[in-house]
């Protein structure tokens, strides 16, 4: 076995696994495209740990969408206070905060992914049945390499 598929089983702290999520990079091992392999087409595991981002665990996407709106409902709400304050008429405000309403949530849906993503293994480690399960997926990947 050679380094790359050597398993991962120490933990970064909390903000490094933020940042890794916020450039898209899975939180656990920091790999490229992490879970994303289109803007929004989402692999179940890392591309490059193979760990499973749906953990056996509830509510993970329940996160992700929670991170979602509160950025959206932020950006707006900064958007409304900023415009009030420089007095912008209602109109250009609403069509500003309606652009804001639909195209955050589309610009940050992976990142809330893989940002929550590091949050979830900051409170829950991954089990070692979990680390197993990504050192068999990498074994078998490697062996389909081998074959074609
Ligand atoms: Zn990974």
């Amino acid at each position: 076995m050679n380094s790359s598929l050597e398993l991962v089983t120490t933990r970064v702290s909390l903000p490094k696994m933020m940042l890794r999520g916020l450039v898209k990079r899975c939180a656990w091992c920091g790999g490229r495209r992490a879970f994303f392999v289109g803007f929004f087409k989402k692999s179940e595991r890392c591309q490059t740990c193979g760990l499973n981002w749906q953990r056996n665990l509830e509510g993970f996407e329940l996160g992700s969408s929670t991170m979602g709106v509160f950025i959206t409902f932020g950006s707006i709400l900064a958007w409304m206070v900023i415009s009030v304050v420089a007095g912008v008429p209602l109109v250009p405000l609403l069509v500003v905060a309606a652009v804001l309403a639909i195209g955050i949530p589309v610009l940050t849906y992976p990142l809330t992914y893989t940002v929550w993503f590091g949050v979830h293994l900051f409170m829950n480690n991954p089990t070692p049945d979990e680390l197993a399960d990504a050192a068999a997926w990498r074994e078998s990947r490697s062996q389909e390499g081998l074959e074609a």
